[in-house]
């Protein structure tokens, strides 16, 4: 085994979701310490139920690869057991510290306590930083040190910490280890089917993508945010969120970046909007049960339904609600879903089927290229109302009226349900009240080339309400 370094033993720089060189600065402290080794570790195991899911996967490829060619090619890559093969590294080396940006997610958090403890024992010092958030979880508790549990005042508390500004990237002296690793196709991050890449058509990963996606929202898109963002088809959100994921840009930069652009209503609440992310994370930290378990135990004597085949038309996209089936089938062909869109699929799945926000949360993990553990189950908490500050169980959002009111000409649902491209606006969002000859006309035969609608709305509504009256009654049982 050789270190091609100069002199002194280098440093490692273990990168995870901090896939980027401006603004790390657990890397920047690395840099000033001597030659650095830039190493990512591959160990699915350790997310145990947490495991990437088939979108992120393709996403990691693209931004490793992207990290690579920005480090000159000098990117470490190993697989296997992050505690292993960090301390197999650092004796073989004589490697005296690593640096690495804190994580959040429960099964990180556990495994870098562990890791901490077996470097330290062995002599190694870990530092590390935050690169991920614009406020630690533990600086955003109330008075009394508890966690919020509602939105506002967090980020009104929040707000007076102020957002640090972010870091350019540091020069590096790169060291690099000669002894031989697994390559970037040997992680088989890719799947074997070809659809990663039609869906990886409208994206960029990597740190330079990621710049350029956010200098166009800064300077074109944000400027009517405010309005434009409950728009499907309007180009009017940043599309940040995988970047983000991975790290390939800070939500510091971000933050600074839109200020320079003024001090509007619509960069006010775009700021707001960074900080739902904040919140979200800070919840997992605070409660770390929060994929798995509803943080409002109340919840947990709903009576769930558990149909497959309701679940998979709603999976496909073959619920007979044009609004959603088009919202789950832009997720299937872009790996992405509109916010909106998000939260009237998400209300369909838990209210009007009635189904597990688990199941939802679990199909988002495997579709979505920006899945994260803390948005999308603190997301899914809040769409089935048993979340924090989340949406009361009793509002049921209706397809039909959210379609004709933010998709009022059909852009969107056109787009991606084009089995009804030729169907009237009035029509469009419940096409089994149009006439017999308008869906002749527009080649529609329902039950045959588009379905008939799953469940009836009006019904759907009524036997959640039902099930959500049942269970505040059983909650009001004395206990035995
Ligand atoms: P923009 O509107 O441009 O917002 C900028 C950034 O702010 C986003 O990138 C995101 O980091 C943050 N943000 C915006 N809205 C929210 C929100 N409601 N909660 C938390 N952060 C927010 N977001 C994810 O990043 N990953 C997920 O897995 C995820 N799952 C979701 C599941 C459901 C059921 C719902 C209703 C929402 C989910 N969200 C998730 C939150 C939100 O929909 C996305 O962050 C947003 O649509 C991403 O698009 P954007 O970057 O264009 O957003």
């Amino acid at each position: 085994m050789n270190m091609a370094t100069g002199k002194a033993p280098p440093v490692i720089h273990w990168f995870r979701q901090d896939l980027r060189l401006a603004d790390n600065p657990a890397l920047e402290q690395a840099a000033m310490s001597g030659a650095v080794l830039p190493l990512y570790i591959l160990d699915e195991a350790a997310a145990g139920a947490s495991a990437m899911g088939a979108a992120s996967r393709v996403w990691l490829h693209q931004s490793l690869q992207q990290l690579d060619a920005s480090l000159g090619g000098g990117l470490h890559l190993l697989q296997g057991d992050a505690c292993t093969q960090l301390l197999r590294l650092c004796q073989q080396h004589g490697i005296a510290r690593v640096y690495w940006n804190r994580s959040y997610e429960p099964w990180r958090r556990q495994q870098d306590q562990q890791i901490e403890k077996a470097l330290t024992a062995c002599g190694v010092q870990v530092i590390t930083a935050n690169a991920q958030l614009l406020w630690e979880p533990w600086q955003t508790l109330k008075r009394d040190g508890t966690p919020y549990r509602v939105f506002t005042p967090f980020y009104r508390n929040a707000c007076q910490i102020g957002v640090m500004p972010p870091r350019p990237a540091p020069a590096l002296t790169l060291a690099r280890c000669e002894t031989p690793h697994p390559s970037l196709t040997d992680l088989a991050l890719l799947p074997a089917h070809p659809w990663a890449r039609d869906r990886l058509a409208s994206w960029q990963p990597g740190e330079a993508g990621a710049q350029t996606r956010l200098e166009h929202f800064a300077v074109r898109e944000i400027h009517d945010y405010r309005q434009g963002r409950d728009f499907p088809s309007h180009a009017k959100v940043s599309r940040l969120s995988p970047h983000l994921h991975f790290g390939e840009l800070s939500p510091r930069q971000i933050w600074h970046r839109v200020q320079q652009e003024g001090d509007t209503a619509d960069i006010e609440h775009f700021q707001r909007e960074l900080a739902w992310r904040e919140f979200s994370y800070a919840l997992l930290y605070h409660f770390p049960t929060l994929p798995t378990k509803n943080l409002q135990p109340g919840f947990d004597t709903l009576g769930w339904q558990t149909h497959a085949h309701s679940l998979a038309c709603w999976q496909r996209g073959q619920t007979g609600y044009p609004l959603v089936d088009a919202a789950m089938r832009e997720l299937w062909t872009t790996g992405y879903m509109h916010n909106r869109m998000r939260m009237v699929a998400g209300s369909f799945l838990v209210k009007n089927l009635l189904l597990d926000w688990r199941l939802g949360a679990a199909w988002f993990w495997d579709c979505l290229f920006d899945a994260d553990l803390a948005n999308n189950s603190a997301s899914w908490q809040w769409v089935a109302g048993c979340g924090a500050d989340a949406a009361p169980f009793f509002r049921i959002f209706n397809p039909v009226l959210q379609g004709k009111k933010f998709d009022p000409d059909g852009r969107y649902t056109r787009r991606f349900v084009p089995e009804l491209a030729h169907l009237p606006a009035r029509y469009l969002f419940a096409p089994w009240t149009a006439p017999e000859h308008v869906l002749d006309k527009a080649g529609i035969s329902l039950g045959d080339n588009y379905p008939l609608p799953i469940v009836d709305l009006q019904q759907s509504r009524e036997r959640a309400l039902m099930a959500f009256k049942v269970r505040e009654q059983n909650r009001a049982l004395p206990q035995s």
